[in-house]
């Protein structure tokens, strides 16, 4: 019986590449989009040409209504849900002492609250089933700081404890949880770099390039298809940070 999987935040960047990749591995996709309706919609089309349907949902993983409504519909439509990406994310380059309450709530929402809503809601369908896998995308900066994104390392950080400790609880109902942190990829979030930027940030980087969102579709792949890997931060980073 074929898979179903969501994928949060799946209009743009990391999650796109990850939609469109378990889509062509005959795996139904929800792909969920917040504000780029137009891209969602690009995505939806470009594979429809290749013959492959996939299902989006607009849904502001932000607000536990706006998730309840989008895990309903995957259930209504296939009854069970086998695969949940928490990827939705955003980040912010700013002093700490900048930053207010509501950049605290924006990024700590986007970033965090929404894998722990998103991941709750689902669950009562995996444990049933006794069946799930739960891949969160961290970040770099969640296992080593980053200079001006501390708001951003704090989410990632707490994503990469939720991980550990949700493993070990839903171990026994044979639910898998891990994350991937990657360090810099290609996507619209990394724009504010200039190029200069860039090429000093390769070389700080043993592989000498920035990643691609295949690099990190490729693990989700991997990950979907192991069945004892549980608990793990897998960092994709080129050697930028090896612990
Ligand atoms: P991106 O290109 O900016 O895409 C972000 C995605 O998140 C978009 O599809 C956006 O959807 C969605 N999103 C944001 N807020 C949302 C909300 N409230 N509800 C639903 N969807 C929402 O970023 P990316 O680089 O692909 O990042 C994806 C993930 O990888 C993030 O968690 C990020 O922290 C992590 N990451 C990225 C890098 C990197 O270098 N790029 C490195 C480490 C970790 P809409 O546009 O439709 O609203």
């Amino acid at each position: 019986m074929e898979k179903i999987a969501i994928v949060t935040g799946a209009s743009r960047g990391i999650g796109r590449e990850i939609a469109k990749n378990l889509a062509k591995k005959q795996i139904k996709v929800i792909a969920n989009y917040n504000n780029s309706e137009k891209e969602a919609n690009e995505l939806k089309e470009e594979l429809k040409k290749e013959n492959i349907e996939i299902d989006i949902f607009k849904a502001d993983v932000t607000k536990r209504e706006e998730i309840k409504k989008l895990v309903q519909f995957a259930e209504e439509k296939y009854k069970k849900i086998d695969i949940l990406i928490n990827n939705a994310g955003i980040s912010e380059y700013k002093m700490f002492s900048d930053e207010t309450d509501e950049d605290w709530n924006r990024i700590i929402n986007t970033n965090l609250y929404s894998a722990f809503a998103m991941t709750q809601e689902v669950l009562p369908n995996m444990i049933h089933n006794k069946n799930g896998c739960i891949i969160n995308i961290s970040s770099i900066w969640g296992i080593v700081g980053a200079s001006l994104e501390v708001l951003y390392s704090i989410s990632k950080a707490g994503i990469n404890g939720m991980t550990k400790a949700l493993a070990k609880e839903l171990g026994p109902s044979n639910i898998r949880v891990n994350a991937i942190a990657p360090g810099i990829i290609k996507t619209q979030m990394n724009s504010k770099f200039s190029i200069d930027e860039i090429n000093k940030i390769k070389e700080e980087i043993p592989l000498e390039k920035i990643g691609d969102p295949s690099d990190i579709a490729k693990c989700v792949n991997w990950l979907i298809e192991d069945e004892y890997t549980t608990g793990q931060i897998i960092s994709i980073n080129g050697g930028w940070s090896i612990t």
